[in-house]
């Protein structure tokens, strides 16, 4: 079974994803972070992918796809997993339903404005990934990690102009999976708002 969470950036998906993923014993796959780290390390992929990413737009689908199928052909997914970005279109969308695997879709909803001033005091640890919110899940320390210790930093495309960009995308290409999902019999919508813990509860109930 794939869970495919589904929501505007900034809507808690890769919060979420992750407390799902420790609750469910499953695997949680996020092309954006696997597309970040191909960028950090500057492979071939990472070359291909950074101008997509820093200007807020999708990368093609083409390169995508092929993430997402080698991840999902590994052990680590054999008892399914959390997608967490992936569909972000309709043709994504066929594809991953040609592989024939169930899948479920959660739309977490949360307000445009709420999106956009989560995402401009959003913080990650560069070295271990963490995630922190300056305003609801601030470091203990000054602006370093509470985990490795290291300065965290605000990612490229959580800036003012690329943040409206990415949801000028999310309107136009993934918006409609929404639809797409619900017309299968297949969404779960919950309430986005509140803390992680709050919509963790909903989202496990929903389930
Ligand atoms: P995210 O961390 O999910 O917000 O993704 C960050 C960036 O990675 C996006 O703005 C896109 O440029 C790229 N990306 C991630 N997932 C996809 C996808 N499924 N299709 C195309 N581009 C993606």
């Amino acid at each position: 079974m794939i869970i495919v969470l589904l929501g505007l950036p900034g809507a808690g998906k890769g919060t979420q994803g992750e407390l799902l993923s420790s609750k469910l014993g499953i695997k949680k796959v996020s092309t954006g972070d696997i597309l970040r780290e191909a960028v950090r390390k500057a492979t071939p992929l990472g070359l291909q992918a950074k101008e997509a990413m820093d200007k807020g737009e999708l990368v093609s689908d083409d390169i995508v796809i092929g993430i997402v199928k080698e991840e999902l052909s590994g052990k680590n997914c054999r008892k399914g997993c959390i997608m967490d970005g992936f569909p972000r279109n309709l043709q994504q969308a066929k594809e991953l339903e040609r592989m024939k695997i169930k899948c479920k879709a959660v739309h977490i909803k949360v307000p445009e404005e709420e999106v956009i001033k989560r995402l401009s005091s959003r913080r990650v640890c560069p070295n271990c990934g963490a995630l922190y919110n300056l305003i609801t899940n601030p470091p203990k320390k000054d602006e370093k990690c509470d985990i490795c210790g290291e300065n965290l930093i605000q990612r490229e495309d959580d800036r003012e102009e690329v943040i409206k960009e990415r949801i000028k995308v999310y309107k136009e290409s993934t918006e409609q999976l929404i639809n797409y999902y619900r017309r299968k019999g297949k969404l779960i919508e919950i309430n986005g708002v509140g803390s992680a813990k709050e919509v963790h509860r909903r989202l496990e109930v929903a389930l």
